[in-house]
C-alpha cells in the first residue's frame, strides 16, 4: 500500500494529492514493502456492499509505521504477515480494489501476474477502449487518467516512447478520431507526443479466416485496455478491434462473436488486458462506483470474474457461449467473495 507524507509536518495519506494541503509542501510517496496483522475483527451481518459473510477486516501495518483496513475472506492471527502471491497460470486473472490512485493499483494488478518483462526494443500495442463520442466520466471510453496511469507504468518499466503505438478504430458510423477526442484521449496522447493510429486504414494479414491488423501481428506486447461494464464483455470486445472491421462483420453475421474469439489464439501469448473497473456501467447504462482493477492474459476471463464480482443481473451472451466456468479461473489478490457486492442494486 502506499501512502504520501508530508516532509516538513509529517501527516500522511492514503491518496495521491500533490501538495499538503496544510503547508503546501510537496508529498513523498512511501511504499511499504511488508505488512502485518495488528487486529481482526470478524464481521457476520451482511450488507448490500458486502453480501458474503462471515469476512475479516485486518488492520495491517506496513514498515513504516503506516496503518490501513483491508478485507479478508481468510482469518489471520495477530502478529501475522500479511502478502497477496502472483499467480503465473496463463488463465489466472488479477483482482485488486483501486480507490484514486491508479498508479498503485496498475503496478498491483500486473505483478500478482508475475509482472511484465518490457525491455527499451520491445514493440508494444496499447489498445484503448473507444467506443462513443463521449467525455471520460460516461465510462464509454478508456479514461484519460488509466491511460496515464498505464502509459507510465510501461516507460518506468524500461520501455521507450518511440516502441509504444496507441492504436484503435471504431466499428460504428462514428469516426475513431472524433470518439478520440472527446474522451481525452488525444490531449493525452500528445502530452506524451505520440499521434495515435487508426487501424481501420492500417495494413491487414490474413491468418486462417482472420484478417488481423499489422500492427498486432508485429508487437511483442499488445495491452488491451478494457473500459468494464456489468453485463457486457467489454474487454473481449474491445480486442476484437484488431480484426479488420469488414471481416469481424462478416464473422459475426455468419457465426457468433464467441467463435471469433478464437482469433485471440494467433497471437496468444502476448496478450495482457489491463481492465478499468472503478467507476463502472450498469446495464441500465448509468455509471457507479465498483472500485476494482483487474488483469489477465485472457480478456474472457476478465470479463466473466469482473461480472461475477459485481453480480451482474445478466451474463454476456459470449462469455455463456464460450461455458466460461469462474472454478476454473485462478484468482489472484482478491477473492472474488471479498470483492463482491450487489452492484445493480445502487
Ligand atoms: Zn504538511
Amino acid at each position: 500500500m502506499a501512502f504520501y507524507r508530508c516532509g516538513k509536518c509529517n501527516l500522511t495519506w492514503q491518496y495521491p494529492i500533490k501538495k499538503c494541503p496544510r503547508c503546501f509542501e510537496a508529498l513523498t510517496e512511501q511504499k511499504g514493502k511488508q505488512a502485518r496483522v495488528i487486529a481482526v475483527s470478524r464481521v457476520g451481518i451482511p450488507t448490500l456492499f458486502h453480501p458474503g459473510v462471515p469476512y475479516f477486516i485486518l488492520l495491517l501495518q506496513d514498515e513504516n509505521g503506516n496503518v490501513w483496513a483491508h478485507k479478508s475472506s481468510k482469518e489471520y492471527v495477530i502478529g501475522a504477515e500479511f502478502k497477496a502471491d502472483p499467480v503465473l497460470e496463463a488463465g489466472a486473472v488479477a483482482v485488486w480494489k483501486v480507490k484514486y490512485d491508479w498508479p498503485e493499483a496498475i503496478d498491483k494488478i500486473i505483478s500478482l501476474l508475475g509482472g511484465l518483462k518490457i525491455g527499451g526494443s520491445k514493440k508494444i500495442l496499447l489498445l484503448p477502449t473507444l467506443n462513443a463520442a463521449s467525455h471520460y466520466y460516461f465510462r464509454d471510453n478508456t479514461s484519460p487518467q488509466f491511460f496515464t496511469a498505464v502509459f507510465e507504468y510501461l516507460l518506468e518499466s524500461g520501455a521507450k516512447t518511440e516502441n509504444i503505438t496507441v492504436g484503435a478504430q471504431s466499428f460504428s458510423d462514428v469516426p475513431v478520431g472524433a470518439i478520440a477526442q472527446k474522451s481525452g484521449l488525444l490531449e493525452i496522447c500528445s502530452k506524451y507526443k505520440i499521434t495515435p493510429k487508426d487501424l481501420s486504414a492500417s495494413t491487414f494479414e490474413k491468418e486462417g479466416k482472420y484478417e488481423i491488423v499489422k500492427e498486432a501481428l508485429d508487437a511483442d506486447l499488445i495491452i488491451n485496455l478494457a473500459m468494464l461494464k456489468i453485463g457486457q464483455a467489454s474487454a473481449t470486445q474491445n480486442f476484437f478491434k484488431i480484426l479488420k472491421k469488414e471481416n469481424f462483420l462478416e464473422l459475426k453475421n455468419l457465426g457468433s462473436e464467441a467463435d471469433i474469439v478464437k482469433c485471440f489464439k494467433e497471437i496468444e501469448g502476448k496478450i495482457m488486458t489491463v481492465a478499468d473497473g472503478e467507476t463502472t456501467q450498469r446495464s441500465n447504462k448509468l455509471a457507479g462506483f465498483t472500485g476494482l482493477a483487474l488483469a489477465g492474459r485472457d480478456p474472457c476471463g476478465v470479463d466473466l470474474v469482473f461480472n461475477e464480482i459485481t453480480k451482474a443481473n445478466r451474463m454476456p451472451d459470449i462469455l455463456k457461449s464460450l461455458e466460461l466456468k469462474l472454478e476454473d479461473i485462478p484468482i489472484a489478490g482478491r477473492t472474488v467473495a471479498e470483492a463482491q457486492y450487489l452492484a445493480e442494486y445502487f
